[in-house]
This record gives structure tokens, sequence and C-alpha cells, in this order.
């Protein structure tokens, strides 16, 4: 008996609009984005694609009007509610352009809910671009299939990130720590990744010396910041996150 899809299949194109969503609801796209769904994808009237606008879930939505740069849809209803993710923060050491924006992008697909740029004494990063990494988390939860997006902070220095922590703090320390398989547990958390160059001894010491803090260590090779952002997150998302 040939299966019946799923409905709507969760191929139909899916868009994240900063306009609140709800059954009956009419959103006008940008132009950009209906430049996308026009010229790009090609939709016309009639059309189905998914919406989502970072709160009230997934959205089944009809194209009502099409012109060269402007598009109006129809909500018809809602196709999934919020999806509730693990409370994780990733908070990372900024590191080169394209590596922050693979990062964050990496991040959000694995189902992080708070991004933290911390500013660390070797931490050599440009200016962090807030709304790029924005887009660049957008894209990729638009891709994924997340309905929420994940929060991305100002940057904040190390010891004042630190000094606000009220969750366990899993320190991802080259020089050693605690397996994962042991270290992790479930509930809110954050996860503490460094520079290209490392934490300075004294922001080691600072660190290790913190009451929530939990080293781990990420086996016995050294990884790039990005590569250890995401072997940490994933072995969260893994041993005590939704994966289970
Ligand atoms: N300072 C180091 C060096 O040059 O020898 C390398 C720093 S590493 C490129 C960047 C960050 O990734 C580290 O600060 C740490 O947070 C994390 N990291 C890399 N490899 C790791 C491992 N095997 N275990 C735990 N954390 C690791």
């Amino acid at each position: 008996m040939i299966a019946t899809p799923a409905w709507p299949p969760r191929s139909l194109p899916r868009l994240f609009v900063r306009a609140p969503l709800a059954e009956g609801a009419t959103v006008t796209l940008d132009a950009a984005q209906a430049n996308y769904f026009g010229n790009v994808l090609r939709l016309a009237e009639g059309g189905e694609v998914l919406l989502f606008d970072g709160a009230s879930g997934e959205w089944l939505a009809r194209i009502a009007e099409a012109a060269r740069k402007r598009m109006t849809l129809t909500i018809e209803r809602q196709t999934r509610l919020p999806e509730t993710l693990p409370d994780l923060t990733l908070a990372f050491a900024p590191v080169k352009r394209t590596q922050t924006d693979w990062l964050v992008q990496k991040a959000t697909e694995l189902g992080v809910v708070h991004l933290q740029p911390v500013m660390t004494r070797r931490t050599v990063a440009e200016r962090v671009k807030l709304e790029r990494l924005e887009s660049i988390a957008v894209e990729a939860a638009e891709q994924c299939g997340r309905t929420l997006l994940p929060a991305i902070a100002d940057p904040q220095p190390l010891d004042a990130f630190l000094k606000e922590l009220r969750r366990p703090l899993y320190f991802a320390d080259e020089t050693g720590g605690a397996p994962v398989s042991e270290a992790l547990n479930p509930g809110p958390a954050a996860i503490l990744v460094g520079p290209e160059g490392g934490f300075t001894s004294e922001e080691r010491d600072t660190v290790r010396a913190h009451r929530h803090a939990v080293v781990i260590s990420l086996g016995p090779r050294i990884l790039r910041a990005e590569t250890a952002a995401l072997a940490a997150v994933t072995a969260y998302m893994a041993l005590v996150g939704d994966w289970r």
C-alpha cells in the first residue's frame, strides 16, 4: 500500500516572517522574500508554503497575490506547535567570520537556544555583526524545520559572562577534563568554548574555579574552536538533549 505522504509535505518551502501568524491572517512578504518565492522558486498564486514567526509555531499559507516584487499570503492553518528545545546556551569566543557563520548555522541546526559570543584575552575576531549572524540563524532554522529562532546576545567579556552565570557550565578544556559521557546531565546548561589561541592560564583557572563549572574533554586531539563547539553541542544533544 502506497504510504500516504504526510500533509503538508515537510518539503514545502519554509519562510520566517516577522509578522504574528494566525488562521485567516494575511502576510505581505518583503521584496527579497517575494523575489525568492516568485522568481527563484517560481511559486505562483495558489501555491502553498510554510511560515513561522519564531513564536507561534508553523503555519500553512497559500499565495493569494503574486506580483514581480510583491507577494501576499493567506494563512490557512497551523501545522506545528512551537517546539520545546533543551535549554542550552552556547558561549563561544568568536573566531574568523566564515568560521563564526558556520558555527552559528550548525548550532541553530542542532537546536541551541541561546548563543553568547564571549570576548576573551585571545579573541582575535573582528566586530561581531549580530544582524548577519541573525540572518544566518534564520536561514538555518528555515532549512532544518525549527519554529523558534536561537537568541543571539551581544558579545560579553568572559568575566561578565561568568558573573551572570546561573546554570551548569560545561567548560571545554583541551588541557583535560571529564569525558562527556560521565559529565553531562539533563537540564538547562551552558557550554563554553575558547578562541583559536585558547584561554590564557589565568582565564582557565578562573573558569575552572567557578562554582557552576564542569570541565569536559572533547577527546585527545586539539579541535578547532568551531569544531569543538559543534562536538560539545552534539554530545549534549545526544546524551542529555532531545536526540534521546
Ligand atoms: N590553545 C590551544 C592550542 O593552541 O593548543 C587550542 C585552542 S582550541 C583551537 C580552541 C578551543 O576549543 C579551546 O579553547 C577549547 O575550548 C576547545 N577544545 C579544542 N580541543 C578540545 C578538546 N580536545 N577538549 C576540550 N576542549 C577542546
